[in-house]
């Protein structure tokens, strides 16, 4: 057992208490009793183990509904062309990368995310995501059991063309394949199997199609005259991606964009929405297809860096999430830093500043995020019975001094690097900013040298351009 004490302990429980002089007591890595210190002390006296203290703000540990395996090894890299982007990374993920970089990028990426605060994480296989290898997936999974830290795998159909190219390593070199819708669902079917619950469930899969209508633009909004049809293969698509989540039991994660919700329900039968699919992004979603989200009970979730209505579906009654879409080419995985851009470009967009107040952010990085992954009963809250993740943050410090109004300042003013502690399920995987169970500096000095191998090996020196000096706008000669 452990007592975890804060000046303040923003539960998020039903109630949305926010105690001061408090206590989290935490047996077998569950919340077993949440209370003012001066009760816990005296019911809890034979527990040995006390840490945090009156210099912390408790809050749960926070859910990053949507983020990517692959990038944090590449961030930055092509960041200055977001035209190309995907065009230069998704041949390197799926033929230029071996199970050394799935592991480092994981070791790495969960190291970043516990650093942040965050405790469950959602990590797509790439960007396109990559489902023609179960090893790949084994090999991130392993950096983020590492680490210690709960993550759920999106793996699936990686959109068009299809089948699609694909390389292994072998030897010195790299041995061609392609890989057809039916391979990517036997390879994701595998990689569930192989993985979701283990770790006590600390790592799950979730069945993540790229976009849920692949004929249709994947990076952005489609125009009503090019999301005119359903076609046959869009309907085979859905159909493998429900049929293999009813299968495993495994919910659902895709992005989708303007005009792909609205072709989806042309068949309601194959069309990829409901209660146990979140899809990302949003972007150019009208409000017709707003109302078919809300009608079907779809989860919603949302990174800075696009335009969506979030206000409005709120007030349909979707569930919205605040991700990172971390960590490339430059999306911090900072989940306090990204809600709050999302309230700005709202703000902004909108000139309302009364929009998204600092209680509804706070929600959608923890209560509504655990919602979106269909895991509210587990985590997202400090409450008696859900699994004890928890973050401290540091609150003795100039920037969040005054306490006072202490949700205001940590989503105002606090970032993830005044996180001081971290517990999942009850163990404390970071204390005083560093990995309890992993060697931080060994592992940042052998990801930059599998980092700059990779990039070099597979030619991408010239997307590692200078910064634009002096320069109202880029230009490139
Ligand atoms: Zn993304």
């Amino acid at each position: 057992m452990k007592i975890v004490y804060g000046r303040t302990i923003v539960t998020m429980d039903q109630q949305r208490r926010v105690l001061d002089d408090a206590a989290v007591v935490v047996d077998e890595g569950r919340i077993v009793d949440v209370g003012p210190r001066s009760r816990i002390d005296v019911e809890h006296s034979d527990v040995a183990e006390r840490i945090g203290g009156p210099s912390f703000a408790v809050i749960p540990g926070l859910v990053d509904a949507h983020g990517h395996a692959g990038h944090s090894l590449l961030k930055t890299l092509g960041a200055d062309r977001p035209d190309v982007w995907m065009d230069v990374v998704t041949p390197f993920y799926f033929a230029r990368t071996t199970e050394e970089y799935w592991y480092l990028d994981g070791l790495l990426s969960a190291m970043d995310r516990l650093g942040n605060g965050v405790t469950t994480s959602v990590s797509v296989m790439g960007s396109r995501p990559r489902a023609d290898q179960t090893v790949f997936s084994a090999a991130h999974a392993r950096g983020y059991a590492e680490v210690g830290v709960a993550d759920v795998i999106g793996i699936g159909p990686s959109g068009n063309p299809l089948p699609h190219p694909t390389a292994v390593p072998d030897g010195d070199g790299w041995q061609s394949r392609t890989s057809s819708l039916a391979d990517m669902i036997d390879v994701t079917e595998a990689v569930i199997r192989e993985l979701d619950g283990t770790r006590d469930g600390l790592t799950r899969v979730f069945v993540t199609p790229f976009t849920i209508v692949p004929s249709l633009y994947p990076s952005g909004p489609s125009t009503p005259h090019r999301a005119v049809r359903l076609t046959d293969a869009d309907r085979a698509h859905g159909a493998a991606v429900l049929d293999l989540a009813r299968r495993t039991g495994t919910r659902i994660h895709s992005d989708a964009f303007g005009g792909h919700v609205r072709l989806a329900l042309q068949d309601p039968d194959t069309a990829i929405l409901g209660p146990h699919v979140h899809l990302q992004h949003g972007v150019g979603l009208d409000a017709e297809e707003i109302t078919m989200l809300a009608a079907t009970g779809t989860h919603f979730s949302h990174a800075p860096g696009g335009l969506v209505d979030v206000p409005s579906l709120m007030a349909q009654g979707v569930v919205v999430a605040a991700t990172t879409d971390g960590s490339a080419p430059q999306r911090p995985f900072d989940l306090l830093l990204a809600a709050r851009a999302v309230r700005d470009a709202h703000v902004v967009r909108e000139r309302d500043p009364y929009l998204l107040p600092p209680g509804k952010l706070l929600e959608m990085i923890t209560v509504d995020a655990a919602r979106v992954l269909g895991m509210d009963d587990e985590i997202g809250s400090i409450e008696v019975g859900k699994r004890a993740d928890l973050a401290l943050i540091d609150v003795e410090s100039p920037h969040l001094t005054p306490w006072w109004m202490p949700v205001h300042r940590i989503v105002g003013q606090a970032s993830g690097r005044d996180v001081h502690t971290v517990l999942v399920g009850g163990e404390v995987l970071l204390e005083a900013g560093v990995p309890t169970r992993v060697d931080a500096p060994a592992v940042v000095a052998e990801a930059q040298r599998v980092a700059v191998g990779h990039v070099v090996a597979a030619g991408l020196q010239s997307h590692l351009t200078e910064p634009g000096w002096g320069q109202v706008r880029r230009v490139f000669a």
